[in-house]
């Protein structure tokens, strides 16, 4: 199996040689052309088993075409993972001419409220953060968000979220894709599934 048989564009399957991504991993040769045909994902996979790039290609590509602002949204549970999260999109979308931002806590508000403002794509955030954002800046909301991705689902549960995650859930559209990936499946992590997914396809490497 490589790249090119998973119907990418070329804008993508250029950045993955550019990458030196010269086969698709086991996550991505699974969920990539279910997650294109506009199903929802449930992926239990590790770090380290190419998942960022599984999430990162069906939502690059679905912006290529639709390329429009707060288009998708990433929760990861530490800064440390949403920064690599948004290397990952870079590195994939920055030809594309890709807009992300990193919305995450212990930082300045007033700078992660600049970035906001410049309207961009993907917004790859830590919970809490978030949830600030939505109340105090001015101008912004989920409202078309079309992605939800939750990534280490099962630690964004036991880092005490669960209330921010609820109120995220809250404000962004139904009609919209989720993409919700862990490394283990727990009782929490089900009850997020039936409230936050739609028929997902399950992905297990
Ligand atoms: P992740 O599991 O998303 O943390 O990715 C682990 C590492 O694998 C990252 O450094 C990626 O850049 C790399 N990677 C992802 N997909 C591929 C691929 N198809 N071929 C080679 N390396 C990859």
């Amino acid at each position: 199996e490589s790249f090119s048989d998973l119907n990418l564009i070329p804008e993508l399957l250029e950045a993955c040689e550019k990458l030196n991504f010269k086969k698709p991993t086991p996550i991505q040769i699974e969920s990539i052309p279910p997650a294109l045909e506009g199903n929802d994902i449930i992926g239990l996979a590790q770090t380290g088993s190419g998942k960022t790039a599984a999430f990162a290609i069906p939502i690059l590509q679905a912006l290529w075409h639709a390329r429009t602002s707060y288009f998708a949204c990433v929760l990861a549970p530490t800064r440390e993972l949403a920064f690599q999260i948004k290397e990952t999109f870079d590195a994939l979308g920055s030809d594309m001419g890709l807009r992300s931002c990193c919305i995450v806590g212990g930082m300045p508000m007033v700078d992660q409220s600049i970035q906001l403002m410049k309207k961009p794509h993907v917004i790859i955030a830590t919970p809490g953060r978030l949830v600030d954002h939505l109340e105090n800046t001015k101008g912004f909301s989920l409202k078309s968000l079309q992605y939800l991705i939750m990534d280490e689902a099962d630690r964004l549960l036991e880092l005490e979220f669960g209330p921010a995650i609820d109120t995220i859930l809250r404000v962004i559209p139904n009609k919209r894709r989720t993409f919700l990936f862990s490394a283990t499946m727990t009782t929490k992590l089900e009850k997020l599934q039936r409230a936050s997914l739609h028929n997902p396809v399950k992905v297990m490497i």
